[in-house]
């Protein structure tokens, strides 16, 4: 099973469905939909209008985030995974560069993590080296903490998704080689599989994917899929990274 997930990050009112449900329409008739799954993460004012909607159809709805406690507490503006899985969203995304980027850092990320598989949320957990690191050549350990310093082998490794998203690739159009992009998505997977005794979860690639580039993923078996920023707004785009890729 492959996963095409839009993040939409601040983008998007009610009359967005419009995109939506036209994504929908594709994937409804597309003869390849046995084969992939698409999540979008909207932001949390549209989770439970488009999640209500969505529920018996073809796009599963997911957030941006979630805040490190359970249920409820004292901090204004924080919303917690109960609260989104509440209102019908099946998945969170965790550890996006961007949170990371305003205070997240690795015990708040496991807190994270705990609560939303607590409460019954998947989890697409993000990681990636920015500019520097891959420059000193440190993707590859810098990668490795990332995991092991957040997940653990008591978490259900059937409700986690990771996503590599190298920082300096998420909406630069810049993009990591194939041969650079088989040999990190084969480290993560074999650290992965440490962690969790085994099979590795999925491990998605994030950053500048579009319609015309999805095509050189198609070699890289290794990768489950795909988080997609930017092109995720455009339902023709984003359908046509789904039909290219299966092309
Ligand atoms: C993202 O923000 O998760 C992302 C992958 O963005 P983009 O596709 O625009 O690079």
């Amino acid at each position: 099973m492959k996963y095409f997930i839009g993040n939409w990050k601040m983008f998007g009112v009610p009359k967005s469905i419009n995109i939506l449900n036209k994504i929908n329409l594709f994937v409804s008739k597309d003869l390849n939909r046995s084969k992939y799954q698409v999540i979008i993460t909207p932001p949390y004012t549209l989770i439970q209008n488009y999640a209500k909607y969505f529920k018996k159809k073809k796009i599963s709805i997911g957030s941006q985030n979630c805040y490190q406690k359970d249920q409820f507490s004292s901090n204004t503006a924080a919303i917690s995974s109960y609260m989104i899985k509440s209102v019908g969203a099946k998945y969170t995304l965790i550890g996006h560069s961007d949170n990371r980027a305003e205070g997240d850092n690795e015990t708040i990320l496991r807190d994270k993590v705990r609560f939303a598989l607590k409460n019954n949320l998947k989890v697409v957990f993000c990681i990636g080296e920015n500019k520097k690191e891959k420059r000193e050549k440190k993707t590859l350990s810098v990668l490795k903490k990332q995991l092991v310093n957040v997940l653990n082998k008591k978490f259900n490794k059937r409700k986690i998704i990771v996503a590599y998203e190298p920082i300096w690739s998420i909406g630069t159009g810049e993009l990591p080689t194939v041969s650079e992009l088989k040999k990190t998505t084969s480290h993560i997977k074999k650290i992965l599989k440490i962690i969790f005794n085994q099979k590795s979860p999925p491990v998605l690639y994030g950053g500048s994917v579009d319609e015309s580039n999805i095509e050189m993923f198609k070699e890289i078996g290794e990768i489950d899929g795909f988080l997609i920023g930017g092109a995720s707004k455009s339902y023709k785009k984003f359908i046509d990274i789904i039909r290219n890729y299966y092309r």
